[in-house]
């Protein structure tokens, strides 16, 4: 904080600048109508982005974490149960599911892809869970709990393999809750369907967040939930406004957790431009991979699958001495980040579950070296330049120095 970058991680005030005046007229409209919650700015902006995601039905929420605790308990998730994700996610993917009441079971991710890893869920389903002979529940070995989802997380803006999942899920009886809180606008293709699809389309719901660094980021807190299940939608329209379905006749308890109608209102307006911005950030993603060229000095590259369509909400590249790495290009300019640190079966928050080091090997390995580099749509080629200079000079003199040390 403080520090003027070069290259700043991410900046969003280029963008903003651009569309200030109609931004500025959505508050001017709220002040004059003292329209500040709910109301036609809300239902607009969730038709428009349910249209963008080709699903039947959106609902806005206050937060990307409101829409995915939402659509658990929607779905009828509660106590006794457990719910399967991965490791290597923002805390929010797991909160959601123990503030439903539910437990959080992990499986290890993809070596190169950092997503879900089909197999391994297969094996946790066949192996660490069993089957109750005279109800057909499913449940968790170890804790008892019974398995009812699994939260694939499309990380970095790059869809996870739901063809693979939801055929796993169906076998299994699970329900599918997509989190797709990186990934608005990212495509899959589904060799199921034999045509592309939008991420947040597929699973049973889909949770998106619109916190100001997402692709589609409201000027401050909002989320969504996609799902073509109309008794769904209408649980967690009544669940984001404290149970009631008319004012004041509570069918239920829920929660206060609408979308404002300043922040739908910018999100409208936002959202026009997002099939723009998620190509400028492929554009971007695609030059880092020219610049670092083929051997890339020992960094490497985002795996981005045929099969897949990623927006790049961020650019996560791997390197050896990641903390080096970070202070050098900090030193010289360049904002990076690292997403995630520490996966979340090691957090302290969760040490009650009882997981340690060694029980996902590749969420473990590949956080200790990830780092996060600038993207944005308004990266220019020179920054672009500037980041892979960096890195790679940091790359050769590391190289340079153990070669050193090994003849020393
Ligand atoms: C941002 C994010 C969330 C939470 O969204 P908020 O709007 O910050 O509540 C959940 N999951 C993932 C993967 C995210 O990146």
């Amino acid at each position: 904080m403080g520090t003027t970058y070069k290259v700043p991680f991410l900046d969003l005030g280029g963008l903003h600048a651009e569309l200030e005046e109609e931004l500025v007229q959505v508050f001017r409209r709220a002040l004059e109508t003292s329209g500040f919650v709910g109301g036609p700015e809300v239902e607009h902006f969730e038709t428009e982005f349910a249209r963008f995601c080709s699903t039947e039905y959106c609902v806005g929420v206050n937060s990307g974490t409101d829409a995915l605790r939402f659509a658990l308990i929607a779905a009828g998730i509660g106590p006794g149960d457990a719910v399967v994700t991965v490791p290597n996610t923002f805390i929010a993917t797991t909160e959601a599911i123990t503030q439903a009441g539910a437990l959080p079971r992990f499986v290890d991710v993809d070596a190169k892809t950092y997503n879900l890893n089909v197999a391994k869920l297969a094996e946790y389903l066949e192996h660490k869970c069993g089957r109750e002979r005279r109800t057909g529940r499913l449940f968790d070995n170890e804790t008892g709990r019974t398995v009812k989802a699994v939260i694939p997380v499309h990380l970095y803006g790059q869809p996870a393999d739901l063809d693979s999942i939801l055929a796993l899920a169906e076998r299994y009886g699970l329900l599918v809750i997509e989190d797709a809180c990186q990934s608005h606008g990212a495509g899959y293709f589904s060799r199921k369907a034999n045509r592309w699809v939008k991420a947040g389309s597929m699973g049973k719901a889909a949770a998106f967040s619109f916190y100001p660094g997402k692709n589609l980021g409201a000027c401050g807190e909002g989320g969504a939930v996609t799902t073509n299940d109309p008794e769904l939608a209408q649980k967690i329209r009544m669940l984001r406004d404290h149970g009631q379905a008319k004012k004041y006749y509570h069918d239920m308890e829920g929660y206060n957790g609408r979308l404002d109608s300043i922040q739908a209102g910018i999100l409208r307006i936002k959202l026009r431009h997002l099939a723009e911005w998620n190509e400028k950030r492929r554009a971007a993603a695609r030059r880092y991979r020219e610049l670092f060229g083929a051997d890339g000095h020992a960094v490497v590259m985002p795996y981005e699958p045929d099969w897949t369509w990623a927006i790049y909400h961020l650019f996560v590249v791997r390197v050896a001495q990641r903390e080096e790495a970070m202070k050098h290009l900090g030193l010289v300019g360049v904002g990076t980040g690292i997403h995630y640190p520490i996966p979340l079966h090691l957090q302290k928050a969760y040490q009650y579950l009882g997981y340690k080091p060694g029980d996902f090997p590749v969420a473990e390995k590949v956080s200790a070296e990830i780092l996060s580099l600038p993207m944005y749509p308004g990266l220019t080629n020179e920054q672009q330049s500037v980041v892979v200079a960096q890195l790679q000079q940091f790359a050769i003199e590391l190289a340079a120095d153990e070669t050193r040390e090994a003849a020393a």
